[in-house]
């Protein structure tokens, strides 16, 4: 059984832990830098990217964090954890920083006051069975472009302005703008058990 740790700095930490149990990983809350040595993978969670990455270079785990995914440990980001792994960031702080890895451009709080929070089916490419994920999107950020090396696996398709890229992988990180732990699908979660199990097998 895959080890996998979820990033307990701030944001919904618990419901990773539960989604993550359920597709069949070990799951455990990991803030210190020690512990990510004992992980096959990682989720960084919802939450507040600001304050995330904050709380990521006062603990001393942001550098640790990123030669982790130089080596490639795959890593799972939720809406602020989509944030924590692009290589750019727009509507950031000015003094944000990230983990990166993954080579796009995501912009925060990109849907719009009307669209604070909503939940929308998403067709996530390699999940078709079952039907669309269910998304829900919480002050979300969406994908502005991607590099040639990021394969994309969900863009949203509502026929309006909101319709971006919402779900990225390259290598073994994955992304997605909305939060499949809040919900009771967890094949996103079961995709990343999957990325986990292979990447452990050296496939
Ligand atoms: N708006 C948050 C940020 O910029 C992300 C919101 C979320 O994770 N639900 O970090």
């Amino acid at each position: 059984t895959p080890v996998i740790g979820v990033l307990a700095l701030q944001g919904d930490v618990r419901e990773h832990l539960v989604a993550l149990a359920e597709a069949d990983a070990q799951a455990r809350p990991v803030r210190r830098a020690e512990e990510l040595a004992e992980l096959d993978g990682l989720v960084i969670p919802g939450g507040e990217s600001t304050t995330m990455s904050k709380l990521a270079l006062i603990f001393g785990v942001m550098e640790p964090l990123r030669q982790r995914v130089r080596e490639g440990m795959p890593v799972y980001g939720t809406c602020a954890g989509m944030i924590m792994l692009a290589d750019k960031i727009l509507d950031g702080r000015d003094d944000q920083e990230t983990v990166g890895g993954i080579d796009m451009v995501v912009r925060r709080n990109a849907f719009g006051r009307q669209n604070e929070s909503f939940e929308y089916g998403v067709d996530f490419r390699g999940l078709e069975d079952g039907g669309p994920v269910h998304g829900v999107f919480i002050r979300a950020p969406w994908v502005e472009s991607v590099g040639e090396g990021v394969e994309v696996l969900a863009q949203l398709d509502t026929g309006t302005e909101a319709d971006h890229i919402v779900a990225v992988r390259q290598n073994n990180l994955l992304a997605t703008s909305f939060h499949p732990e809040l919900t009771g699908d967890h094949r996103v979660h079961g995709y990343f058990v999957d990325m986990v199990r292979t990447a452990r097998h050296g496939g």
